[in-house]
């Protein structure tokens, strides 16, 4: 199927994601405000776009991905209004990562089909077309946007109704942060107790500690050659973007009186590690500040 594709917001995940689109086949018009992000995307065969809601205007499917909430309402719901240049029958994809209330209010205030669809995977699932999505919103645009979404990553998990893509994507990443938290600080104590990092590594990787921060993303150097440990923290999945985030999940909390100890103390810590200048360190490197090393 080859669809026409209008994508808006073509940073470090929407431009690889955005030529991904158009290497597959796909006639995809991009905008963003910055112009030199445009044309390296017209390079990869995509068309350039005078404004978000030309980008909108012609397009079966309509892509944002785009910093923050407020970007995002003011792109669909704003002044340059990419909703309703939309066509009527366009299913409209916002791929940020955004609290929900504002996902919510788009989808209700679009007029249109509309998918909150965040991404895990980072950059490189970008670039290498494998990100998961988590979607929310009706079956019928689901089903529709699910091949669209396919050329852009490797699974896309249907949660629910509008806002329920972004619920999960607070969730996983609170999960995270806890058990990276938790990792750092397990590795830290082995240190002061003599055990060496591969021994707990090889014990934990099999036993009921075992998670994805120790498998795959293991934060000292040695166990897993390609986790962030072993190029000094360089990202990776960067703090700053880490504690956005958790403070999407404390704000999800707070409107739903969900008790989130662990989520809480997770954001303050990385408020911390953020504010001491380690915005762009792979959250991983946190261990440093658990060790007492700042
Ligand atoms: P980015 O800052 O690199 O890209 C955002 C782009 O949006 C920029 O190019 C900016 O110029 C553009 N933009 C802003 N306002 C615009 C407007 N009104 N019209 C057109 N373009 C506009 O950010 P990113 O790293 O690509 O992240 C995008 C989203 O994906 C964020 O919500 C982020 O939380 C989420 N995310 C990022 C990662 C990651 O590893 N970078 C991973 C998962 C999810």
């Amino acid at each position: 199927m080859t669809a026409r594709i209008g994508f808006v917001g073509l940073g470090n995940m929407g431009g690889p994601m955005a030529r991904n689109l158009a290497k597959a086949g796909h006639r995809v018009a991009v905008f963003d405000i910055v112009p030199d992000l445009v044309s390296r995307c017209v390079a990869a065969g995509a068309t350039a776009a005078g404004s978000a809601a030309e980008a909108a205007r012609e397009a079966d499917f309509v892509i944002t991905m785009l910093p923050a909430g407020q970007h995002v309402r003011e792109a669909w719901l704003g002044a340059g209004g990419m909703a309703a240049a939309s066509r009527p029958d366009a299913v409209l994809v916002d791929c940020s990562t955004i609290d929900v209330a504002t996902a919510r209010e788009v989808a209700a205030g679009c007029g249109r089909a509309f998918l909150d669809a965040p991404v895990s995977g980072g950059v490189m699932g970008a670039e290498n077309a494998t990100l998961t999505f988590m979607v929310g919103g009706p079956d019928a645009a689901f089903a529709a946007a699910e091949p669209v979404l396919n050329r852009m990553g490797r699974a896309a998990i249907h949660c629910g109704g509008a806002g329920a893509g972004q619920a999960a994507k607070a969730c996983n990443n609170m999960i995270l942060a806890a058990t990276m938290i938790a990792t750092c600080e397990a590795f830290v104590l082995a240190e002061k107790l003599g055990l060496t990092h591969q021994a707990l590594f090889d014990v934990v990787s099999k036993s009921s500690g075992q998670s994805w921060s120790v498998t795959s993303y293991c934060p000292v150097p040695g166990p897993v050659p390609a986790s962030p440990a072993n190029r000094d923290y360089a990202p990776g999945f960067a703090a700053a973007l880490m504690l956005k985030d958790l403070g999407l999940a404390a704000e999800a909390a707070a409107q739903t009186g969900a008790e989130t100890p662990m989520g809480a103390k997770a954001l303050e810590l990385y408020r911390a590690f953020v504010q001491a200048g380690n915005g762009s360190v792979d959250f991983s490197g946190i261990i440093r500040t658990l060790r007492g090393g700042g």
